[in-house]
């Protein structure tokens, strides 16, 4: 790997590593406010973010991110989880964390699955191999593994690369390669084990060019090509659209084929959700650049 690019990746994941150590979520804040100052933050720090920050309560597993006019507020004993992705020239750092009011059996299960995970992201281990360890950790400690949420290979300003590794034991033969760079993140809960999408979206990414009218839409599709790298984005990074105009440029662009929507994740049985992150560069002795 290039001298520049592993100082990209490396300095894009101290950034977040910074961000989640000063990081305080108290029951009474607004959701809101932490997106804004932990997105502003990377900003500041130099990068940009690779994605809204995802701030996803208790049976949400993923992929809300608040609106313009949020209203939701942490509660007492609430399973927070904020996921953040930051990038510099393209080099993706992706971390997440959960945090809650009380000490919680499931945070402590996800967090010993990623450091056990990422120690074992070396060259010639396999992705099946590494899932076990995730699964079997949050077995060991009587949580269930989330099947359908998956790590995942990055590349320049590509944030889903080709390679997944579930959480769960499978038959995926990938034997990483030194340089390699992947995100791992375990999921556990005490539900079904699975997510489903929900009708709510507020995430959204770039799919392709498309010819239309509404000046909104417009706006928005050049947006999120060209200020947004194609990478993912949400209402509250746009602005000066009123949200009625923002939900029906979304939905003709979406219905186009133009913008790719990623719905709000809910575990499919109703159960709590916690999660950890890292990011990781494949070598003998693996580089966690978010920690
Ligand atoms: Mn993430
Ligand atoms: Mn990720």
């Amino acid at each position: 790997m290039d001298v520049k690019v592993f100082d990209n990746y490396t300095k894009a994941g101290k950034i977040l590593k910074d961000i989640f150590a000063a990081l305080r979520v108290r029951p009474g804040d607004k959701i809101i406010d932490i997106a804004d100052t932990v997105e502003n933050e990377i900003i500041r720090k130099g990068a940009m973010p690779a994605f809204p920050a995802n701030i996803s309560i208790n049976e949400v597993a993923a992929h809300y991110t608040p609106t313009p006019n949020d209203e939701i507020v942490v509660r007492e004993g609430d399973l927070v989880k904020i996921d953040l992705g930051a990038h510099i020239d393209g080099y993706i750092a992706d971390a997440a964390a959960t945090f809650c009011s009380e000490k919680n059996d499931m945070i402590t299960a996800v967090q010993s699955a990623v450091n056990a995970a990422m120690k074992s992201m070396v060259p010639g281990k396999k992705v099946r191999e590494v899932s076990e360890v995730i699964e079997s950790e949050i077995e060991s400690k009587g949580f269930r593994a989330i099947a359908n949420l998956t790590g995942h290979s990055l590349d320049k300003f590509i944030f889903h690369g080709p390679v997944p590794i579930p959480n769960v034991r499978n038959g995926i033969n990938y034997e990483f390669k030194a340089d390699d760079v992947f995100a791992v993140e375990p999921f556990a809960t005490d539900g079904s084990g699975t997510v489903k999408d929900s009708e709510k979206v507020y995430i959204f990414s770039y799919l392709k060019d498309h010819n239309t009218r509404l000046p909104e839409s417009r706006q928005v599709l050049s947006l999120a090509k060209k200020d947004f790298s194609s990478l993912p984005f949400c209402e509250r990074w746009i602005k000066g659209i009123t949200p009625l105009k923002f939900d029906l440029a979304v939905k003709q662009l979406i219905s186009a084929g133009a913008i790719q929507p990623h719905p709000v994740l809910r575990e499919a049985g109703r159960g709590l959700v916690a999660q950890a992150e890292h990011t990781v560069i494949v070598r003998d002795k693996p580089v966690v650049t978010t920690v």
